[in-house]
């Protein structure tokens, strides 16, 4: 480790990587210049623990916890990993956050973050439309500690304020955009409400990736993504976020050693290089997205587009103000019932049938026999989830083909 640890002398500054773009970014951020054995990629240092050189080592180790230039050394792989620290800095680098940690899944990133932070009694508020898996954390699992949730509708500040109690409620949960309607929170209006009553702001910013959108810069404590999706954008791993300030990071961080959920070196390496590519595949999943969701919006056996890009979306006015793209997903409603939707799909010769998004193969899925099979029809619509809706998530495929797919499907 010493050895490896004298080759890495010289860092990007940070004022460097927020001065850059972020396909700069994605390339370069927080990545030191010169690496071990003069090798470009970041080691996977594939290790469980940490060795020392004698007894005075160990104690010096002991005393400050670091290499003596600040750099975090640890003795045991829960607690740290080069490799998964290098991922960290350009994820850092990438939201424009002091510090980020890496967890073994975007669940684990939420679960982590709230177990974290919250004190029993909490309360906390979550916008509707969250991803399934967090709404079902706050709602069963929080609430067997005391903490109560509640959930108010997106787009309405006045009654998130209302919701607010003060000196009890510690957390705004929110996404954007969200699914499977692509509803934008106006970043600006819930990190000001957090100031206000100081409540901690957080956003899932999954589907919008720091390529479209950095809500930190915005005023908001806390990023989330699922790196397993476009981060990682191969569909090939699973792992979580979390960028913040840095006191903030360094808790979740020694919370992390507690709470287990760390990434291991291997997928940390292929994130790495997941995210050197992701302000290429990014935009085109940006121009694929916007081209489907005009193309279908003019088709006539489509009743409805949902996608931020399009005038006709709610939020369409606060996604131009404050994101930079669009993302990569389109839901929209197929005129006709659960069976007529199903045969569309059948049809397309692109995309692949699965949950999830994000990688560059466009997936398709139907909600309601995907995430909401065990549910009957008026159960889905209560949930707000038409039999007839579909969502599409852009690869990085040729725009053309991808058109006369979704044209073939249609006619036939
Ligand atoms: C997929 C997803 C998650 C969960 O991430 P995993 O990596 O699957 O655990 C959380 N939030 C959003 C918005 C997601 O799309």
């Amino acid at each position: 480790m010493a050895a490896l640890r004298d080759l890495d002398e010289t860092q990007n500054s940070k004022t460097e990587d927020q001065a850059s773009g972020s396909s700069t970014r994605s390339v370069h951020g927080g990545t030191r210049r010169k690496k071990a054995f003069n090798s470009l990629h970041t080691p996977i240092v594939q290790t469980a623990t940490y060795t020392f050189d004698d007894t005075q080592d160990l104690i010096d180790f002991m005393e400050n916890k670091t290499w003596g230039d600040g750099d975090s050394r640890e003795e045991y792989g829960r607690y740290g990993n080069p490799t998964v620290a290098a991922v960290e800095r350009k994820l850092a680098a990438l939201d424009g956050g002091e510090d980020a940690v890496l967890y073994a899944s975007g669940m684990n990133a939420v679960t982590s973050v709230l177990l974290s932070v919250l004190p029993s009694g909490a309360h906390i508020i979550m916008t509707s439309d969250c991803y399934r898996r967090t709404r079902q954390f706050c709602q069963t699992f929080l609430k067997r500690f005391g903490i109560e949730t509640t959930v108010v509708p997106n787009g309405d500040y006045e009654a998130l304020e209302a919701a607010i109690i003060p000196k009890k409620t510690r957390f705004i949960v929110s996404e954007s955009p969200t699914n499977p309607y692509l509803r934008i929170a106006d970043l600006e209006k819930v990190a000001d409400l957090g100031r206000k009553y100081r409540v901690k702001t957080l956003i899932d910013s999954t589907f919008a990736t720091p390529i479209n959108q950095r809500p930190l810069e915005w005023g908001i404590d806390f990023v989330i993504h699922s790196a397993t999706k476009y981060l990682s954008g191969h569909n090939d791993l699973l792992a979580g976020v979390v960028v913040g300030s840095a006191d903030r990071i360094k808790a979740l961080r020694d919370a992390r050693g507690i709470l287990g959920g760390v990434v291991d070196p291997q997928n940390a390496f292929l994130l790495d290089r997941g995210i050197k590519t992701l302000g290429v595949r990014v935009r085109q999943q940006n121009h694929n997205a916007l081209a489907v969701a005009r193309f279908l919006e003019s088709h006539p056996r489509i009743e409805r587009v949902w996608y931020p890009g399009l005038e006709s979306h709610p939020d369409h006015t606060v996604a131009a103000a404050q994101m930079s793209g669009f993302g990569g997903v389109v839901s929209f409603e197929v005129a006709g019932d659960l069976k007529t939707t199903s045969n569309f799909i059948d049809a397309l010769k692109i995309p692949y049938i699965a949950p999830s998004l994000g990688g560059v193969e466009s997936l398709i899925e139907q909600p309601a026999l995907m995430s909401y099979y065990e549910k009957t029809t008026e159960e889905r619509l209560e949930l707000g989830i038409k039999d007839n809706l579909v969502r599409f998530a852009a690869g990085i495929e040729d725009t053309d083909d991808i058109l006369n797919d979704l044209d073939q499907a249609l006619a036939s």
